[in-house]
């Protein structure tokens, strides 16, 4: 049974097509034009004020006249509100102009599993249910070699729909050179139809310059276009995988979004 699917994460790697979430932008710029509509009004309220003062009428028609104004945009439009906070702090200074890369853990950087194995590359310990176990953690091939080289060309963050509680003491031994400047984890998903899903919109970082590399379509179901899939990884040890992209993931550094090199990445 894996860790991951029993405890700690739920998984599924087919959905049927869900409406995509709106994008945080969208929502700032109707909050930008909710702000534009109070700064014209009180622009027009200012005008109307002279206007009536020296018309010689009281200053009860001017309250009326701002009261009127305040119940039709009120009536007229409703704004969504942008996410109370971001998950990330801001950028880093030496993450400037970079772009940012939500990195999976299970199935994509490791595999854990309760069933005891020769090779695995760390036991952690992890307590459920008041008793301890022992989680059996091995490493994907070329992972060492993946995390640093990425760490050069991006902003880093580990994204895990698993709890802190088994990813955090992996993530300690995994990322040796502090590669992932946050790690997120089970509660900064959405819990949607079933799945744990990673919305980037909430990451506080410009969607055109945000990658997710995640094993499981289910996690960046409301970002497709933001995603570079990769296989499961259980065991074998001949995987290249990691290695493989790093090209790829060199050029995408370089370009001005990363949509349109995605965009080729899903058309193959
Ligand atoms: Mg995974």
């Amino acid at each position: 049974m894996l860790l991951h699917e029993r405890h700690l994460c739920s998984s599924g790697n087919t959905l049927p097509k869900m409406p995509k979430a709106v994008p945080y932008s969208f929502q700032r710029k109707c909050v930008d034009g909710w702000e534009l509509c109070c700064f014209s009004s009180i622009c027009l309220l200012i005008s109307l004020d002279n206007g009536l003062t020296r018309c010689g009428l009281t200053s009860r028609l001017i309250s009326l006249t701002l009261l009127l104004v305040h119940h039709v945009c009120s009536l007229c439009f409703t704004f969504p509100q942008p996410p109370e906070k971001y998950l990330l702090p801001e950028v880093n200074i030496n993450d400037y102009g970079k772009k940012c890369v939500v990195i999976d853990l299970d199935e994509t950087l490791v595999h854990s599993s309760f069933k005891p194995i020769s090779n695995a590359d760390f036991i952690v310990p992890v307590e459920i249910d008041g008793t301890v176990h022992q989680v059996y953690v091995l490493k994907r091939p070329h992972v060492d070699e993946f995390l640093q080289k990425m760490g050069e060309l991006f902003e880093c963050v580990l994204f895990t729909a698993s709890l802190a509680k088994y990813a955090d003491p992996v993530a300690d031994l995994l990322d040796q050179w502090g590669v992932f400047r946050v790690r997120l984890f089970r509660e900064s998903c959405v819990f949607h139809r079933g799945n744990y899903v990673k919305d980037l919109s909430r990451l506080g970082r410009e969607l055109r310059n945000v990658i997710i590399v995640d094993n499981s379509p289910a996690s960046y179901i409301f970002h497709p276009e933001n995603a570079v899939p990769v296989q499961s990884w259980f065991d074998d040890m001949n995987d290249t995988e990691l290695r493989d992209l790093l090209p790829f993931f060199e050029g995408l550094s370089k370009e001005e979004d990363v949509y349109g090199v995605l965009q080729n990445l899903r058309g193959r």
